[in-house]
Order: C-alpha cells, then sequence, then structure tokens
C-alpha cells in the first residue's frame, strides 16, 4: 500500500509539474495532494489502497494532460472510477459545475465522498492560512459557503474528516 502511494506521488508530481498553488507563495501543487493524503490517512483513518490512490490522483484529470487509460493501466479501473467521480466536465461553465458538484454529491461513492471531504478541507485551510492573490474577502467567503454545501451534500461516510471538516469551515467563518 505504501509502495502505491509513492507511486501515485511520483506520477501526480511529473503530471502536475508545471502547476503552482493559487497562493502567493506559489507553492508546488503535490504540497495540495500531500496534504489531501495527510488527511485521509491521519484525520480520516483511511486505510483502502484504492481510495488513498484515486485521493493522491484526485486533480491529474481535470487539471493536466492525463488520460483515464494511463490511470486505468498504472492504478486499475477502480481507482480510475474514484478519481472520475471527483473530476469536473470542464466543458461547462464554472458555475455549472460549481452548481452540480452539490448536485451530485448526494450520489458519491463512500471513496469520493471521503476524497471530496479532504479536498475542500485541505482547500479551506490554504485560503484560511495562505489566501490567493486577487481573491477579496466576499470570494473567500463565497468559497467556504460553497465548500460547506457540497460537504454537507455528500452522504455520511467518514466521522473523522467530517468533524474536522466542519472545525476548519467554523474557523473560516470566524476569520474570513
Ligand atoms: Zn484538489
Amino acid at each position: 500500500m505504501t509502495g502505491d502511494m509513492l507511486q501515485a506521488l511520483t506520477f501526480a508530481a511529473d503530471k502536475h509539474r508545471d502547476q503552482r498553488g493559487k497562493d502567493r507563495r506559489l507553492s508546488p501543487y503535490i504540497n495540495h495532494l500531500i496534504d489531501v493524503a495527510n488527511l485521509l490517512w491521519h484525520t480520516g483513518g483511511v486505510r483502502d489502497r484504492d481510495t488513498l490512490v484515486a485521493g493522491i490522483l484526485h486533480d491529474t484529470l481535470e487539471d493536466t494532460e492525463t488520460t483515464p487509460e494511463e490511470i486505468a493501466l498504472a492504478f486499475g479501473e477502480t481507482v480510475l472510477g474514484y478519481v472520475q467521480e471527483v473530476t469536473d466536465d470542464k466543458s461547462l461553465p464554472k458555475a455549472v459545475r460549481k452548481q452540480q458538484q452539490i448536485d451530485h454529491a448526494p450520489h458519491k461513492s463512500v471513496a469520493a465522498a471521503q476524497i471530496k471531504i479532504a479536498d475542500k478541507s485541505a482547500n479551506l485551510h490554504d485560503i484560511l492560512m495562505h489566501p490567493p492573490d486577487g481573491w477579496p474577502q466576499a470570494r473567500r467567503q463565497d468559497y467556504v459557503r460553497w465548500a460547506r454545501a457540497v460537504v454537507s451534500a455528500l452522504p455520511p461516510v467518514n466521522p473523522g474528516l467530517e468533524a474536522h471538516f466542519a472545525s476548519i469551515a467554523d474557523r473560516a467563518d470566524r476569520e474570513l
């Protein structure tokens, strides 16, 4: 399992190599994926190999040139299915994609729901600690509201991750 996670991190680090986070420090994108893996493992107690690997790969289809076939070949069909579940349809306008994340949330698998909570938690943490350049307060607050709407529409899957998300969203409401 650890070997598979390292393989996924190596794969994702290569695929995201030209991307940086939105924050001022322009963190390497891989930091976000390490955050998500840490949240799944430590906060959520997740030990399912496919969930952990898909968590690391969750942005590859949406944000890089990675093809579904590459993921299936390297990590298997189950991992590919989970990554596809958490991938937005980029042919749609942003507002539609954001609404779809809320509308589709109740139908997510346990694995996809856990990945989404970890992803939104990592994003909220980044917005609190390292706000993206050019994001005025209202936009940050909007993000918090939307993230809460997505997470609360997911099926209940992992009390540890859910409690962690709630605490960071509460903190964001107080501090933003
Ligand atoms: Zn992400």
